[in-house]
């Protein structure tokens, strides 16, 4: 299991470089309260997506994976789904310190 210092770290996934390689990701980035969209396959717009899923939200309320979510997770990611979780958090927790 990684450690707490790889989750404080920034995610890969909301870096200005790779949001410009999407155009769902820089569709969000220049409005992100209206017409938020996702693309398949881009690894931001999983993040995105996941972090504003009810499976997600239900997991950090339980403190443990929730089977929709985690399987969710896995059909990302597949063996990377822990680190995909990771920063889907990070992405959570810089939205609602944002
Ligand atoms: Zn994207």
């Amino acid at each position: 299991m990684p450690d707490e210092t790889v989750a404080l770290m920034p995610p890969a996934a909301v870096r200005p470089s790779s949001i410009a390689a999407c155009k769902a990701c820089a569709a969000y980035a220049a409005n992100p309260l209206c017409g938020v969209t996702y693309a398949a396959g881009c690894r931001a717009c999983t993040v995105r997506s996941l972090a504003r899923s009810p499976g997600f939200h239900a997991s950090m309320a339980a403190g443990k994976f929730r089977a929709d979510y985690r399987a969710a997770l896995q059909a990302a990611a597949g063996g990377g789904w822990a680190e995909l979780h990771l920063e889907v958090k990070a992405w959570s927790e810089h939205q609602a310190g944002a």
